[in-house]
């Protein structure tokens, strides 16, 4: 559960900290607006993959589904700065479908906490083999971190891609080679 009136009182702190004076007028309601933010930005708590995963479709086709682009914003869980980018996900169907928001909104559940990407890429994986249980698939995230791009030496946009994978396309590099093909489309 988000606790407002802790993360008000954390940013009021917070502001101190960076030497900010809280009681500024422009600052007043800072902290109010910071914990009404993060009810959807650390929203994903909140919520159940399995009850996103659990209204399917029964399909004939079992080739690749593939759906990319999904844009997504998370926070580093090392430095509570954002990192965002897309996700593509792509996963062979075992007679079941989802339906095509359902996988942005698994994508949120995950996205919308503290997060490392890597972790973030496993998550999804895993969810989709639990609870849509399809004979494979795979997770490719692309993000920028704005805890590199902002401070230190890597200033600028760095892209940093995680992958991963489960089941038949863990086994079938074709299968693999053919969701790269597709999301290059
Ligand atoms: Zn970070």
């Amino acid at each position: 559960m988000i606790d407002s009136e802790k993360i008000e009182r954390a940013a009021r702190l917070f502001l101190e900290g960076i030497g900010e004076n809280p009681e500024r007028p422009a600052l007043k309601e800072t902290p109010e607006r910071i914990a009404r933010a993060c009810k959807e930005i650390f929203g994903g708590y909140e919520q159940d993959p399995k009850k996103i995963l659990s209204k399917v479709f029964d399909s004939e086709n079992s080739e690749l589904v593939v759906q990319k682009d999904i844009p997504f914003y998370s926070m580093c869980e090392h430095h509570l700065l954002p990192f965002f980018g897309t996700v593509a996900i792509g996963y062979v169907p075992d007679k079941k479908v989802v339906g095509l928001s359902k996988l942005a909104r698994l994508v949120n559940v995950y996205a919308r906490r503290a997060q490392i990407q890597e972790n973030l890429t496993e998550q999804i994986a895993e969810a989709l083999m639990a609870f849509l249980k399809p004979r494979g698939t795979i997770v490719l995230i692309k993000a920028e971190h704005l805890c590199m791009s902002m401070r230190g030496v890597n200033r600028g946009a760095v892209e940093t891609s995680t992958l991963s994978h489960r089941g038949i396309l863990s086994e079938d590099s074709d299968l693999r080679k053919i969701f790269f093909e597709r999301i290059a489309l």
